[in-house]
């Protein structure tokens, strides 16, 4: 088990430390973003640790979650696959030097030049429908290798709390649907007149699945995959059940466990354990969510209609999902003092909202919290996937710094009294204003 409690405090360590070392100054850097290295270790040794060894696994982090290229590289150091969706991200998970075996494509609209650079370089492909399936025919026939060729299927077992976050619903966009009427039949004449087809994907959705609607959707991949390996013994060797393992945002725990998901899956697809396939993975949020944070200055506040108000440099930009969203995205907001120390202010109802010129830019509505005031920090927990490393570019705010930190505890060696060094490394410069400007089109 990771130790929360140990997250929490790494988490105010780096707050202070990076108050300390002018990394949130008030007037240059009023808002960043902040990487838990040693976070990201633990979770991935507790991922690894969850499944079992004598099984073949390749953990693939779902890149859209988090596609810094220094975040990719550190789980590649851990072990780790990466799963991309789009040109852009496959670029990332090879700047961060995953190589073709450790990688894995999926997106609902591939382009031919998508297709052909993933078969050339081979890299793992889900198909996502049957029009793919004949282009694929078509760059084969042209010569091009088969090598690790699956179909994402839609098992339409239901969507979860999030509709917009659900993939396994009756008309949902994504796969083959498998319960749409000779869909099934189909399919296994498909992998029938094709022996490289040798993979079944699945991924029911992220965030707001309940663990055992996940499960119901592995165990209709892992039918499936025995169905043709019934005609076809031995052709399916392996099945990619995707991510979607959800995140308790109201806390500082890691519930449900990558050790819970697996339970979960033992119950409703015990033949994913069995030997007979390879398993690929593809978590996101639960990998890395809990190991960033954002924290900005509060720049003013005020009263408005009887209502406190702190205005704050945190918003739709490094947000977008909980500002747009925020009844299905909550987060928790921490207040600490201009040192960058907790906060013991007294309590008081508030508002914590964004630069955002539109009145929905908020953080939080009605929040009581420790009365916030000018240069104190605002926290964001649990925002390391999804937020600050997928920005928006609402009213040209430039994107934040990202800092990774680690923590060392050592000696000073003079008079043999432990000091305690932060340390932090720049994952993403802050985007400067000729940046900003060099992406608004040309003249
Ligand atoms: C988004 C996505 C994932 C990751 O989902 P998480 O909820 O972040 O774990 C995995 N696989 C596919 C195909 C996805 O689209």
């Amino acid at each position: 088990m990771p130790d929360h409690h140990a997250r929490r405090v790494r988490r105010d360590r780096a707050v202070h430390a990076a108050v300390s070392q002018g990394l949130l100054d008030p007037d240059e850097t009023p808002v960043a973003a902040f990487v838990d290295v040693t976070g990201i270790a633990e979770t991935a040794r507790e991922l690894r640790a969850a499944w079992p060894a004598e099984l073949d696994v390749l953990h693939s982090f779902a890149a859209k979650a988090n596609p810094l290229v220094p975040v990719l590289a550190l789980l590649l150091e851990h072990g780790l696959g990466c799963e991309v969706s789009s040109p852009g991200e496959l670029a990332q998970a090879r700047a961060a030097g995953f190589p073709a075996g450790r990688t894995v494509l999926d997106s609902p609209a591939k382009s031919r030049r998508e297709l052909v650079d993933a078969l050339t370089s081979g890299i793992a492909l889900n198909i996502d429908n049957f029009e793919e399936l004949e282009r694929v025919d078509r760059l084969i026939a042209d010569g091009l290798p088969a090598r690790r060729l699956g179909v994402r299927i839609n098992p339409q077992v239901g969507i979860g709390s999030i509709e917009a976050m659900s993939t396994a619903g009756r008309t949902t966009k994504f796969g083959i649907a498998l319960a749409d009427p000779g869909n099934r039949d189909r399919l296994l004449r498909a992998y029938a007149a094709r022996p490289w087809l040798r993979w079944v994907h699945v991924h029911v959705g992220s965030q707001g699945i309940p663990l055992e609607l996940n499960a119901d959707g592995v165990a209709e991949a892992v039918a499936f995959a025995q169905q043709v390996n019934a005609l076809r013994p031995g052709q399916v060797e392996g099945v990619d059940i995707g991510g979607g393992l959800p995140v308790d945002f109201t806390g500082d725990e890691d519930t449900p466990t990558f050790a819970d998901h697996v339970a979960v899956l033992r119950r409703a697809a015990p033949e994913l354990f069995s030997g007979a396939f390879r398993v690929v993975t593809e978590y996101g949020r639960s990998i890395l969510a809990k190991n960033g944070f954002i924290a900005s200055r509060v720049e003013y506040t005020k009263y408005t209609g009887g209502r406190a108000i702190a205005l704050t440099h945190a918003g739709a930009q490094v947000a977008a999902r909980t500002v747009f969203a925020p009844d299905a995205w909550p987060l928790r907001v921490l207040a600490y003092d201009r040192h960058g120390l907790p906060s013991g202010a007294e309590l008081e109802v508030q508002d914590v909202a964004g630069p955002c010129c539109f009145a929905g830019d908020l953080l939080a509505r009605e929040r009581k919290l420790p009365k916030l005031g000018t240069e104190d920090v605002v926290v964001v927990p649990d925002t390391g996937a999804y937020y600050f490393s997928s920005p928006f570019q609402y009213n040209s705010l430039p994107m934040p710094p990202v800092f990774g930190f680690e923590i060392a505890d050592g000696s000073d060696g003079a008079d043999g009294s432990d000091t305690e060094v932060v340390s932090f490394r720049v994952f993403r410069r802050a985007e400067t204003l000729d940046e900003l400007v060099a992406r608004s089109g040309t003249l």
